[in-house]
C-alpha cells in the first residue's frame, strides 16, 4: 500500500528470500539484534522476538569465526520454530574471510552487509571487496552496500577534499563530506556489477547521524541512481529523541517516495525491549498511511476535564492488547490491522472521534454521567456502566474482529 499522495521513487526490486525490497514492494521494516552471535541461544530468542514483533529483515553481527560458525545453528533453530525471517549478516574488515572459510554460514544468511569503509585499503581492500561479491554470486545472495559516516572510506575523503580545496570557490567540508558519502556507495555498487553482480541483488544505504545530512544525501543519491535504498539515521540515541530524530529524518524521505526499506537505530534503555526499533519502524509507515500493522488507537491527550486516570488505563491497556493480539490475528483475520479504536476522556470530543473509528469509547469526564457510550461503526451500540468497563469494551473489540474481518 503507498498513500495516494506519495509517488514512490522508480528502484530495482531486490528479492531476499521471501521478502521483496524496492520496486512496487510495500516498504520493508528491518532490525538488528545486539546480542552476542556466537551465543546461539539468546542470538535465536531475539531474532524471534524481532521478527514476532514485525521485523521483517533481521540482521546479526557477523564478527567472529565462533559468531560465523553459529549463524547456521540459528537458522536452524528459527526454521525449528516455524520463523522464517531472512538473516542479514553484517560484516566489517573480515568479513572476506568469514565467508569464504565459513560456507555454511554465508549459505544460511539470506543478504550480506558490506561497509565499504570498513573491507580493507587499496589493492588489499578491492580484492577482500571482490572476494565478498564472489560468495554472494557464487550462493545468489543479494548484498547491500551500506556506507557510515563514521567509518567512511578516509582515503576517499581525502582525495576530495584536497580536488575540493582547488576550486575557486571551495565547497563547505559537511557538503563534501556528504558528496563522498554518495560517491563511495555509487563507486562500491558499480565495482560489484563489474564484479557479475546484477542490479537486482543490491542495496544501497548512506548513513549519517543529523537529519539534515540524511535527507540532503538520500535525495542526491535517489536522483543518481535505481538502486533500492535501505533507510536509517544511525546512532539515532535513545528514548524520545531518538525516536523523533529518526521519525523527522524518514517520514521527510519517505514522502518524497524515497527509501525501499527502514530501520530505526535506537539504544535501547538498559534491559529495554529491543523490539522497541520496530515498533516505531512500523508506526512511522502506519502514521504516514504506507503501511498497516496493527490496530490504530486515537486517545485524546487528557486535560482538566478528566481528573481520574481510568481513560489513560484504558487507552494504554487497549493499545497493548491489539499488538499482543496481532501475531494470532493475523493468522486468522485479514484486514484487522486497519482496524481503528478510539478511546476518548470525555464528551467534548469523544462521540465525534468514537463515530469516525471502527469503534470508539467516550469516557465521562469529571461531572460527567459516569457512564461510557460505545460506538461501533458509527453508531452508538451500548453505554458501559460500573468497574468492569475495560474488560467488557474488550470484548466488544473482540466481537467486532471476529465478526468484521473473519478470512473468507
Ligand atoms: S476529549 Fe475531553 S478529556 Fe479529552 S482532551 Fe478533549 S476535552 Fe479533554
Amino acid at each position: 500500500m503507498t498513500h495516494p499522495s506519495i509517488l514512490r521513487h522508480a528502484t530495482q526490486a531486490v528479492r531476499v528470500d521471501d521478502v521483496v525490497i524496492g520496486g512496487a514492494a510495500p516498504i520493508v521494516v528491518q532490525s538488528m539484534t545486539n546480542t552476542d552471535t556466537a551465543d546461539i541461544n539468546t542470538t535465536t530468542k531475539q531474532v524471534h522476538e524481532l521478527a514476532i514483533a514485525g521485523s521483517e529483515l533481521v540482521r546479526i553481527t557477523v564478527n567472529t569465526s565462533e559468531a560465523a560458525e553459529a549463524v547456521p545453528h540459528i537458522r536452524r533453530r528459527l526454521d525449528a520454530l516455524g520463523c522464517k525471517v531472512p538473516l542479514i549478516g553484517d560484516f566489517h574488515y573480515n568479513g572476506h574471510r568469514l565467508l569464504t572459510e565459513y560456507p555454511e554460514c554465508a549459505k544460511a544468511l539470506a543478504k550480506y552487509r558490506i561497509n565499504p569503509g570498513n573491507v580493507g585499503k587499496n589493492r588489499k581492500g578491492e580484492d577482500q571487496f571482490a572476494m565478498m561479491i564472489a560468495v554472494a554470486r557464487q550462493y545468489d545472495k543479494p548484498v547491500r552496500i551500506g556506507v557510515n559516516w563514521g567509518s567512511l572510506d578516509q582515503d576517499l575523503v581525502v582525495r576530495m577534499m584536497d580536488d575540493n580545496a582547488k576550486l575557486p570557490v571551495p565547497k563547505d567540508v559537511r557538503e563534501v563530506t556528504r558528496e563522498a558519502l554518495i560517491v563511495s556507495a555509487l563507486q562500491s555498487a558499480q565495482r560489484a556489477e563489474e564484479l557479475g553482480l546484477s542490479r537486482d541483488r543490491i542495496v544501497l544505504s548512506c548513513k549519517v547521524s543529523e537529519v539534515q545530512d540524511l535527507i540532503a544525501v538520500y535525495q542526491e543519491l535517489a536522483k543518481r541512481c535505481d538502486y533500492a535504498l535501505h533507510l536509517g539515521l544511525t546512532e539515532a540515541g535513545m528514548g524520545s529523541k531518538g525516536i523523533v530524530a529518526s521519525t523527522a529524518a524518514l517520514s521527510v524521505l519517505l514522502q518524497q517516495g524515497i527509501g525501499d526499506t527502514i530501520r530505526v537505530s535506537l539504544t535501547p534503555a538498559p534491559g529495554g525491549a529491543r523490539t522497541e526499533e520496530v515498533v516505531v519502524a512500523q508506526e512511522i509507515l502506519q502514521t504516514m498511511g504506507l503501511r498497516s500493522f496493527t490496530p490504530m488507537v486515537t486517545a485524546c491527550p487528557g486535560c482538566g476535564r478528566t481528573t481520574s486516570t481510568v481513560f489513560q488505563e484504558l487507552a494504554q491497556h487497549i493499545q497493548n492488547y491489539l499488538r499482543a493480539q496481532m501475531p494470532v490475528w493475523r493468522e486468522q483475520y485479514s484486514g484487522v490491522e486497519e482496524m481503528t479504536v478510539a478511546v476518548m476522556g470525555c464528551i467534548v470530543n469523544g462521540p465525534g472521534e468514537s463515530k469516525m473509528a471502527n469503534i470508539g469509547i467516550s469516557l465521562p469526564g469529571t461531572g460527567e454521567t459516569p457512564s461510557a457510550p460505545v460506538y461501533v461503526d458509527g453508531e452508538k451500540t451500548v453505554t458501559l456502566r460500573g468497574d468492569n468497563i475495560a474488560e467488557e469494551f474488550t470484548r466488544i473489540v473482540n466481537e467486532y474482529v471476529a465478526r468484521k474481518y473473519q478470512k473468507k
